[in-house]
């Protein structure tokens, strides 16, 4: 676990205007020193109409904030109104791209074959996918949660080569604990991520699974982010409601303080 360097994801969904955005990211810049980078990888998700500014920001300062978008399209470019494509957020020194979170899945039926087109999508292009998996609450219920989350994480990673597959990231979100308040015990997180863990050394290999980096996200703040980070197998958070107060993400950040 100490090999992986934890990542904190500020998944900002749609909020914040681009004001609001551009101040936001300079408080996070103000607040982290080279000590908290060095520790901790820290990324913010925004909305397609803030990357450009988040560039500049991240750029001018040499900050080591990274960024990306929520989504990318499975197209390259053509007739597809209203998608944003590989290219486009590579053009934008995007790093990262959530792909298949529950939100996109629920409201825009995105399937896990479409997930697959959207991880070679962002492979394409040098982005690293945060493949967002993880089981609604009837299937919780009926302790369903290790074999549909799984099945998740094979239909997201069909077909991708070691070689890509080694940099992704996985976050493990129940549904039901997704700006909910209700955060799923630590050993629930663990239960999963675990499981993820051990399905991708048998897709890849032991050293791939050891390397990637799984994480949880459903209502994680700064009181309980240290529990769920104490985890062998939770290597970061993704943090949406959370992520939205400069002051509290940075605690997030400094989960080890
Ligand atoms: C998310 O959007 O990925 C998320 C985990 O949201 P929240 O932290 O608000 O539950």
């Amino acid at each position: 676990k100490n090999a992986r360097t934890p990542l904190m994801a500020g998944n900002w969904k749609m909020n914040l205007n681009h004001l609001e955005a551009i101040a936001h990211v300079q408080k996070l810049a103000f607040a982290l020193s080279d000590k908290d980078h060095d520790a901790v990888e820290t990324a913010v998700l925004v909305p397609f109409t803030d990357l450009r500014s988040v560039q500049t920001l991240v750029d001018g300062d040499k900050l080591k904030i990274k960024y990306g978008a929520q989504d990318i399209s499975s197209h390259d470019s053509g007739a597809y109104t209203g998608e944003v494509s590989g290219p486009m957020l590579a053009k934008l020194k995007c790093t990262y791209v959530a792909v298949g979170h529950s939100e996109r899945r629920q409201y825009h039926a995105e399937t896990d074959e479409q997930c697959n087109e959207k991880v070679r999508a962002a492979y394409k292009h040098g982005l690293t996918p945060i493949l967002c998996i993880g089981e609604g609450l009837d299937v919780r219920k009926a302790g369903e949660q290790v074999p549909y989350t799984l099945a998740q994480l094979d239909g997201g990673l069909k077909d991708i080569p070691a070689d890509q597959a080694e940099s992704v990231v996985i976050a493990y979100e129940p549904v039901w604990a997704i700006g909910t308040g209700e955060v799923a015990t630590p050993e629930d997180a663990q239960e999963v991520c675990g499981a993820i863990r051990a399905r991708l050394a048998e897709l890849y290999s032991q050293e791939l699974a050891d390397q990637v980096r799984i994480q949880y996200g459903g209502s994680v703040k700064s009181g309980n982010v240290a529990a769920i980070m104490a985890q062998p197998d939770v290597d970061g958070a993704l943090v949406g409601g959370a992520a939205l107060d400069a002051e509290e993400f940075v605690k997030i950040v400094r989960f080890r303080d």
